[in-house]
């Protein structure tokens, strides 16, 4: 009999047929994934404001680092839509003027949450979407401006990254972006092979990723490259050049992730199915990716992150990626005791606020998301109501498996931390699991973590899966769990 403490965890039979029903099936990507997935989200029944008001009690008790997040909606059309493979919302862009009326409806959001946000302490400030570099030069210090308003003014060390798509950086707009205190780029290349990248419908040319990349060097920002293996006729030898592509241009950071199959994936479709390497290849090219990264110089920080290895203060200032970095450690504590606790604050279209308050079982935490409906989005705004979706409130055993899940991304769960911070024995909850994954060489325990190896890392994802699926089945025996209609798309970071 489980203890009704412990989250509850499958049994060997279960894991058994989970793992034998799930091997070979196509992950879904769960790169920036949380728990739970949002197809569990809801409408909350709390008002946002009053859930603000006990999040600004629970920091009386606990200091909050906050990263947060600016959500852009707008992305160029593409054939197929959305790039082929991205679930993440978005809305096409129809030219400025809609920029300019989103910018407004933004800072009124901004405005909103000014009696909650003010006296927090950021740690990192994240622009994503979207296509955040379809902004003009003159929209970069407007954007700067709402964050410096809204916090009262941002610390001259923190990350500040924007990402954005090879043919839309140009010399005015990186330039714009330094002056007003971005110091971070992430390039969303996903393809250096102009053939390979026509499955995504973009327009993107070798020569315009090397122009952007060529132009965060001659302005001092750090940068990452975001590259998807497992496009369809990529063999081995395209996706090593990809990466030696990138090692060669001095990128600081690469995030190297599997083609998306799931959902509304254009991937997902027969004739482009039969067209995709096996999930073995997709193995196999993970772990020479790995190989080749390691051999270049880069250090291995989650499943699919790699820094190049700093040599010094400045570079590892360059090829760190905190804003990912202080949510996969989201708790910093004392022998158990909790002083310090990372959260996601996102404003805009689609963003996600993550606010894990309190370890305290009889405390509130919670996930939210705005609204992935630009029209949705303003129409609150213009009522004067916070444009939140959908979330989740969460239990004990939710916050505890956004830890892990977030630990796993790091492809090492330190289990005696788990047990300062939870006071459950990670080990014994879910033995069937490990005693499982142990056996197919998937992990190796030592006296302080599991760690995930070889073919286990590329699994992770699956893990995530396992550890949560009886949580999960509570969830969807309650009337919490009734499908959100938000089923497949990713949340930022969490
Ligand atoms: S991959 Fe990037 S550019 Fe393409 S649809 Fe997604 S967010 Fe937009």
């Amino acid at each position: 009999m489980s203890d009704p403490k412990n989250v509850p965890a499958p049994n060997k039979n279960e894991v058994d047929e989970f793992l034998s029903r799930e091997e070979f099936r196509r992950q879904s990507n769960k790169v920036l994934h949380g728990h739970p997935s949002p197809m569990y989200w809801k409408p909350l029944s709390s008002p946002t404001s009053l859930l603000l008001e006990e999040r600004a009690a629970y920091s009386r008790n606990t200091q909050f680092d906050v990263n947060l997040y600016v959500g852009t909606p707008f992305c160029i059309k593409t054939k197929p839509a959305r790039c082929g493979f991205c679930l993440f919302p978005s809305e096409d862009y129809e030219g400025n003027r809609g920029v300019e009326t989103y910018l407004d409806y933004l800072q009124k959001e901004f405005e909103l949450y000014r009696p909650y946000y003010a006296d927090d302490t950021l740690g990192s400030i994240y622009f994503g979407g979207g296509t955040p570099n379809l902004y003009r030069p003159e929209h970069y210090g407007r954007l700067m401006q709402m964050v410096d308003d809204l916090y009262g003014s941002v610390p001259s060390d923190i990350e500040i990254t924007l990402e954005g798509i090879p043919q839309l950086f140009s010399e005015p707009k990186i330039r714009a972006m330094k002056e007003a205190g971005f110091n971070r780029v992430s390039i969303g290349v996903q393809q250096f092979n102009d053939k390979l990248i026509h499955y995504s419908g973009r327009h993107q040319k070798l020569d315009q990723v090397h122009n952007s990349l060529e132009l965060c060097h001659k302005y001092g920002l750090a940068n990452s490259v975001d590259l998807i293996y497992g496009w369809p006729e990529q063999t081995m030898e395209d996706m090593l050049g990809d990466l030696q592509r990138a090692t060669d241009a001095g990128v600081h950071h690469i995030t190297h992730y599997e083609l998306n199959i799931a959902g509304r994936s254009n991937f997902s479709a027969p004739a482009q199915r039969k067209l995709l390497p096996t999930i073995p290849d997709n193995i196999e090219m993970y772990l020479a990716a790995n190989e080749f990264m390691r051999s270049a110089g880069f250090e291995q920080v989650t499943v699919y992150d790699w820094r190049r290895l700093p040599k010094d203060a400045e570079t590892d200032r360059l090829s760190s990626y905190n804003y990912e970095h202080n949510m996969h450690d989201f708790v910093q504590h004392d022998n158990g005791r909790v002083n310090e606790i990372s959260q996601v604050c996102g404003i805009g279209f689609a963003a996600v606020n993550f606010h894990p308050n309190s370890l305290s079982p009889d405390d509130r935490c919670w996930i939210y998301m705005n609204q992935t409906s630009l029209k949705d989005y303003c129409d609150m705004l213009d009522r004067g109501e916070f444009p939140v979706g959908r979330g989740f409130i969460y239990k004990h055993d939710d916050v505890k498996l956004a830890w892990l899940f977030q630990s796993m991304q790091t492809m090492r769960i330190d289990h005696v931390v788990y047990k300062q911070i939870f006071a459950e024995n990670l080990l014994e909850t879910f033995e069937p699991v490990w005693d499982a994954l142990d056996a197919r060489d998937w992990i190796r325990i030592d006296d302080q973590a599991i760690h995930f190896t070889g073919a286990g890392q590329y699994y992770i994802p699956m893990f995530q899966s396992l550890i949560a699926s009886k949580r999960l089945e509570q969830v969807r025996g309650s009337k919490v769990g009734k499908s959100s209609g938000l089923k497949n798309i990713p949340i930022t970071v969490v």
